[in-house]
């Protein structure tokens, strides 16, 4: 099959339902998969063969939902799970234990922030952050507890692309993978080209695109040389005695290169049970058939708009790729080849009041928590997605109090660039 996105996003992991000749994918509303005999079944729970057992670990809709994703990417194998928050967690977890510790880019969503200064240090993981300006910062903060490798690909409020390569080829010779958050950029940047090991997804975002389907993703390149590394990743060289002692490394071989991604779905996803629901696997699916259409409109439009924000009096600040010099510049350039985006940010004149109003006055565009949606969405940070940071962490993470964020969707740029006009007017 062609490897262009916009045919992997119609085709990929499905052709067509084989007992009833469906061509849309189904929903497999089911829990359970009657077993073929008493031995097939033993041979599912041995993992001798890989099949459907039961929904919490796998299911035939999610199961193209993941093939397809993995193909998007160039991976080898996907995992689907119950939100974008479960994906950022499970990608750690499966490397890192109590001890352990991971370094992480500053700029990220609040969400991951949180789970990462929280509740993996209450789990005894350290998560250390780093500023990703400098990508040395990334070798300075290692040790030989250091697992993983964590930041996003086109992170808000800064949009300042990751240095990807950079990052990633520091951490391979130390056997440490670089673990990639590409929820503002698919189809834009494929992580794995350029040396990440792992990518992870909320699909509530662009994959799903509609705004109706919470959902994560993790992605396993298949890239990453686990056995030659046992003393850095002992979670997948060391007996599991969850599994009757399986080295992951070593029994998942004859399968191919996906040790990562099926020690993650038979462990931690049996375990811990955070499932996509066959539904939102369906759902989400549909979004992605248009992905690629939907993406180019996305960075059209928002190109139009931080052009038209960067001219209007009531601006101090757009903050959007184009508007980068330097290095950033050359990054956007080397790490957005198709396109810059859907996110563009401002600064008010008038403050957290401005914003505030500015927020109000909107009429076409949503005043949600949610970015990718194919409808234009407004937020103001501070106050609501990183607000539970301190207000150093909101400044390390770009939020100041004066700056809004809008994910411009596919309407007509006419009738965006008219509501935002309203609403400047009204705000100023
Ligand atoms: N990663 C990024 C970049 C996000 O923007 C979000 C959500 O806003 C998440 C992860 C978490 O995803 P979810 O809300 O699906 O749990």
């Amino acid at each position: 099959m062609s490897q262009k996105p916009e045919t992997l996003a119609l085709h990929a992991g499905w052709r067509a339902d084989p007992a009833t000749g469906a061509v849309a994918v189904p929903i497999y509303q089911t829990t359970s998969y009657q077993f073929q005999s008493a031995e097939h079944a033993a041979n599912l729970f041995a993992l001798k063969e890989l099949g459907n057992i039961y929904t919490r670990i796998m299911n035939p809709t999610t199961d193209v939902l993941e093939k397809r994703i993995a193909a998007l990417e160039g991976g080898v194998a996907g995992l689907a799970l119950s939100s974008g928050q479960a994906a950022s967690a499970f990608a750690i977890q499966n490397l890192a234990r109590v001890g352990d510790n991971v370094v992480s880019s500053t700029d990220l969503y609040g969400g991951t922030w949180n789970l990462f200064a929280n509740t993996m240090k209450d789990q005894g993981i350290e998560v250390r952050f780093v500023d990703p300006v400098d990508p040395e910062n990334f070798r300075k903060a290692t040790d030989a507890r250091t697992r993983a490798y964590y930041a996003e690909t086109l992170p808000n409020p800064k949009l300042i692309a990751f240095p990807i390569a950079e990052v990633a080829t520091i951490g391979r010779p130390l056997g440490i993978p670089l673990i990639m958050d590409n929820t503002a950029a698919p189809i834009l940047t494929k992580p794995l080209d350029h040396g990440a090991a792992i990518v992870v997804y909320s699909s509530t975002k662009y994959l799903g695109g509609h705004g109706t389907s919470i959902g994560g993703l993790i992605v396993d390149g298949g890239n990453f040389p686990w056995e030659e590394h046992k003393e850095r990743q002992p979670a997948l060289n060391t007996p599991d005695p969850s599994y009757h002692g399986t080295v992951w490394s070593e029994a998942v071989k004859p399968l191919g290169p996906i040790a990562y991604i099926i020690k993650a779905r038979v462990t931690l996803l049996r375990d811990l049970g955070s499932c996509m629901s066959p539904f939102n696997a369906f759902l989400t699916l549909q979004g992605v058939e248009t992905l690629p259409l939907r993406i180019e409109r996305h960075c059209s439009n928002t190109a139009a708009v931080a052009a038209w924000l960067g001219k209007r009096p009531e601006i101090t600040n757009v903050i959007h790729p184009s508007f980068q010099k330097g290095e950033l510049k050359r990054r956007a350039e080397k790490y957005l080849r198709g396109g810059q985006g859907g996110l563009v940010g401002f600064e008010l004149k008038g403050g957290k009041d401005a914003g505030r109003k500015f927020i109000d006055a909107l009429k076409l565009l949503y005043h949600v928590a949610n970015i990718g949606d194919a409808r234009s969405l407004a937020i103001h940070p501070a106050t609501t997605t990183h607000s539970q940071l301190t207000p150093e962490e909101q400044l390390a993470t770009g939020v100041t109090d004066n700056y809004v964020r809008l994910s411009i969707g596919i309407e007509h740029i006419d009738d965006i660039l008219a509501d935002l006009d309203q609403a400047l007017k009204a705000a100023a």
